[in-house]
């Protein structure tokens, strides 16, 4: 049974102990497994509170990390990159010391739109940069994701067959596709093909709706990849993502575009989300 997980950018938009304690009960409570926290200021983050926490609650939990642009290790500029890897091994070290095992999302690029094509050697300190916190995580039990967005989010990884060829450049066993529906609706053919191709090699799965709001209330074929998941015996955390306007994050909202309030009620929203994901996996296994 897949680990049904919940970013924490649903519940808060600030790690303050209040607001720590507050998310790690509503997630526990909303029925999920695993909260997933946004690693782009770690400072802001208590990781012994985090880890007391996740104990209380019995939850698991996975970090979740976007590069920017003056961090960035897909760039031809060796201070930019350099300072990209401080940040991934900073993210790093974090999911070890809240006791988790997955680092996922844009590790490879900066969120946001590029004013070009990747270059070949930007890709190439990627490729590399990647490598190397591969073989820490690997030390430490970590499994990494390459999570694949759309165009306006990075120029890297917008399709999972770019993402398979990158994991091949990397040629590390930890590092894995990370699918999101709310980026395929945008890039892929369809919501089985990306599945189907990343195979055992995909490792970690986010579900957003076309708009980032309700599941269901889009335009997403939800029963369609929730088949192919089951179809390909995919075992891993699958976290549920939404952001609006009603829970302000100071560094992703922005990052992400969350522009609009697409709900206010953030219990029901979570506890739609996870009935809806537990019933479409249901039934997807029946078929
Ligand atoms: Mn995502």
């Amino acid at each position: 049974m897949n680990p049904i997980g919940i970013h924490a950018g649903v519940w808060i938009g600030d790690w303050s102990p209040e607001r720590t304690r507050f998310a790690m009960r509503r997630t526990a409570e909303a029925g999920y497994d695993l909260i997933e926290l946004s690693a782009s200021d770690v400072t802001a983050i208590d990781p012994a509170l985090v880890r007391e926490q996740l104990v209380e609650h019995g939850l698991r939990a996975a970090a979740s990390l976007g590069l920017s642009f003056d961090a960035d290790v897909n760039s031809e500029d060796t201070a930019v990159v350099r300072r990209g890897q401080d940040k991934l091994a900073t993210a790093l070290d974090l999911v070890t010391d809240i006791g988790a095992h997955h680092l996922v999302g844009a590790l490879y690029s900066a969120l946001g739109k590029y004013p070009g094509q990747p270059t070949r050697a930007a890709r190439a300190n990627a490729v590399a940069a990647i490598r190397e916190l591969a073989a820490h995580a690997e030390q430490r039990g970590v499994l990494l994701g390459l999570e694949i967005v759309n165009r306006y989010e990075s120029n890297l990884l917008n399709t999972t067959r770019q993402a398979l060829e990158f994991l091949d450049d990397v040629g590390a066993d930890n590092v894995t596709a990370h699918l999101d529906t709310y980026h395929m609706n945008i890039e892929e053919p369809d919501f089985t093909r990306p599945v189907r191709e990343a195979g055992d090699r995909l490792g970690y799965v986010h579900v957003g709706e076309s708009h980032r709001g309700y599941l269901g209330s889009g335009t997403v074929d939800f029963r369609r990849f929730f088949q192919s998941l089951a179809d390909a015996g995919y075992a891993g955390p699958i976290t549920f993502e939404s952001f609006s306007s009603a829970v302000v994050d100071p560094v992703l909202s922005d990052t992400l575009a969350v522009w609009r309030n697409l709900w206010d009620d953030n219990v029901d929203l979570a506890r739609h989300a996870h009935r809806f994901i537990t019933d479409e996996l249901h039934a997807a296994r029946q078929r």
